[in-house]
């Protein structure tokens, strides 16, 4: 039996890269905090009972994040990796719930990714939704793809053809990926997504095609150009 589906949002990086003075997902993008346009769209799905959200130790931005939102939100302590921050999310996701007789999916998504489409959403759900494992969005690979030494010289170019670039959501029922991220940790195997854990359990999860606007906010450039992939969704440009 199933509760539907919840959403778990690792918000607990610190984003480097952006040499900014606060994480990526507490700057300003149109007229809300990265962080608040990925939660809204999450919890404006009509499916999406709840969201987990890890957010890191001593986290002083969190405090001022619009939490108005359509569904009900949990707060936890983040983790050292990403993997741990979505592990104490399950955790405590498995405590809320019955899980005598629930057993959710989970859609794990990026705080750092807020332009995610409710159409993406909608595809996941009908295409995994009766799937034995699960799966990912992502986008296939169009360009030539080469594999250089340590001096970036080319050693070899890689056939392209069914290669993908991983995003998120990435949907899992919520025992299995918590059993799976357990056994990744126990076993000291680097995980940087949840489907690398799923795999390393044994088990194969499925690719869906999204839109390659789900852009996750990684340098500083990357904010005008989510601004402009909101632009576009709103048909302004
Ligand atoms: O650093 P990266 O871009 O891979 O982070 C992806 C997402 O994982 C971000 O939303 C970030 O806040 C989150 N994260 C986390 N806990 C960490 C590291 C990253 O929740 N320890």
């Amino acid at each position: 039996m199933t509760s539907g589906f919840w959403a778990v949002v690792p918000a607990a990086g610190i984003g480097e890269r952006m040499q900014s003075d606060r994480p990526k997902q507490y700057l300003q993008l149109e007229d809300k905090l990265v962080i608040e346009h990925t939660l809204q769209r999450l919890a404006s799905h009509p499916d999406i009972h709840g969201i987990v959200i890890a957010i890191a130790e001593h986290d002083q931005w969190w405090p001022a994040v619009s939490q108005d939102i359509a569904c009900p939100l949990h707060v936890v302590q983040g983790g050292e990796q990403r993997s741990q921050s979505v592990l104490n999310a399950l955790i405590e996701l498995s405590t809320l719930l019955d899980v005598m007789d629930q057993d959710p999916w989970v859609l794990v998504h990026d705080a750092a990714r807020p332009c995610l489409r409710q159409s993406d959403i909608d595809k996941m759900l009908s295409v995994l939704s009766g799937h034995d494992v699960g799966g990912i969005l992502g986008i296939p690979v169009n360009d030539t793809v080469k594999r250089t030494d340590g001096d970036n010289v080319i050693t070899d170019t890689i056939d392209r053809r069914n290669l993908w670039r991983a995003s998120t959501p990435q949907m899992f029922r919520l025992a299995l990926l918590k059993s799976a991220l357990e056994t990744a940790q126990d076993q000291l195997m680097p995980v940087t997504d949840e489907a690398s854990a799923i795999e390393f359990f044994g088990l194969q999860p499925v690719m869906v095609e999204g839109h390659a606007d789900n852009i996750k906010i990684t340098v500083p450039q990357d904010l005008d150009l989510a601004q402009l992939f909101m632009q576009q969704q709103r048909g302004e440009c």
